[in-house]
């Protein structure tokens, strides 16, 4: 079968590999779609680290084609996959941190991933239930967000958006654009989206934004949204330390801050320490998702159709490695490749 590898920093390419056969507990998916992260795309530039050789890939939506011995699933069921390979039985599993573990392994760093027409799923995988059914009407390209959704979910539920908070959101990317349509769903606003794209900022105000500005005139327009206090939640869903005093300042007294977005190996900054003491304003950051979050993302995605404006560049599998030059070249928004 066709895949991508992923060689070294700076280099991966189509292969072809031998069809994967289920050994006893696993599964193996047919891959309808597998969404481009922008962790993938620091992997290549060297800045996260995956397994020289490792086939990438771990935002994958298929339906299961073969089951080994064993294993809990049937042929031909719909599902999107929570790529984490946790231990189970450390302080955060059994807290239901598994995305915590530190033991964890992920799909498309540690093991193969779904950047190819076959994925096997690691038995304990399939044990722990990450294979989660989705509905088969979804498109394929919105089922892989199953992944990068949950994520968003975690910040949104760790800034406690819910009615009428007031969020404010720095970068509009593809995670920024699925943080307004999550707080959104979660009743929250106003929401402010902080892009220096315009374009990104078309797009952020037809998905819902209240306002959706220039970096340099976030503080103003942050502070007219919400009468001069601040925003409750902020999400920093680019990582940019530079972007660190423009989160401080939109949050309110005992508002939240969220570091959703990784920032490259080192990054530090400086930062108003009277922030955080006299205003109380809380610091914190959220990667990936714990496990039921990854239930309630399946539940949600179907019923957002807005989510479909975020994934602009489909791929075939032969054009993969030009996904990753597009995300380089930041052209359109997520990009997903479609098997
Ligand atoms: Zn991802
Ligand atoms: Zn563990």
């Amino acid at each position: 079968m066709r895949a991508l590898r992923f060689f070294e920093p700076g280099r991966v390419a189509g292969v072809d590999v031998p069809f994967p056969k289920p050994g006893p507990g696993e599964v193996v998916l047919k891959v309808h779609a597998t969404g481009l992260c922008n962790s993938d795309i620091r992997v290549y530039l060297g800045e996260k680290k995956a397994a020289a050789g490792v086939i990438p890939g771990h935002e994958i939506s298929g339906e299961v084609a073969a089951i080994g011995a064993g294993a809990e699933a049937s042929v031909g069921e719909t599902v999107s996959v929570c790529p984490i390979l946790c231990c189970g039985s450390c302080s955060f599993c059994r807290e239901g941190f598994r995305n915590r573990c530190q033991a964890r392994q992920t799909l498309g760093y540690d093991l193969d991933g779904g950047i190819a027409e076959y994925v096997r799923i690691p038995a304990k995988l399939v044990a722990m239930g990450h294979l989660l059914p989705m509905d088969p009407a979804t498109p394929p390209h919105l089922r892989a967000l199953l992944e990068p959704f949950a994520c968003v979910l975690n910040s949104i539920e760790s800034l406690a958006i819910g009615a009428a908070t007031p969020v404010a959101i720095v970068g509009g990317g593809p995670m920024g654009l699925l943080h307004l349509i999550a707080a959104r769903a979660y009743g929250g606003g106003p929401v402010l989206v902080v892009e220096p794209e315009a374009e990104r900022r078309t797009v952020a105000l037809e998905l819902g934004a209240d306002a959706a500005v220039a970096p340099e005139d976030a503080l103003a327009a942050g502070m007219e949204m919400t009468t001069g206090e601040g925003f409750r939640a902020v999400s920093l869903a680019a990582g940019i330390a530079d972007a660190v005093p423009l989160a401080l300042g939109l949050a309110r007294r005992l508002g939240g801050i969220n570091f959703f977005a990784g920032f490259p190996p080192g990054a530090s900054h400086t930062l108003d320490l009277n922030r955080v003491h006299y205003d109380e304003v809380r610091i914190f950051g959220t990667q990936n998702a714990p496990f039921h979050l990854y239930a309630k993302a399946a539940a949600m995605i179907p019923r957002l159709p807005a989510l479909d404006r975020v994934v602009t560049n489909r791929y075939a599998l032969a054009d993969a490695a030009e996904a990753y030059a597009a995300r380089l070249g930041k052209s359109g928004l997520k990009s997903a490749v479609v098997v």
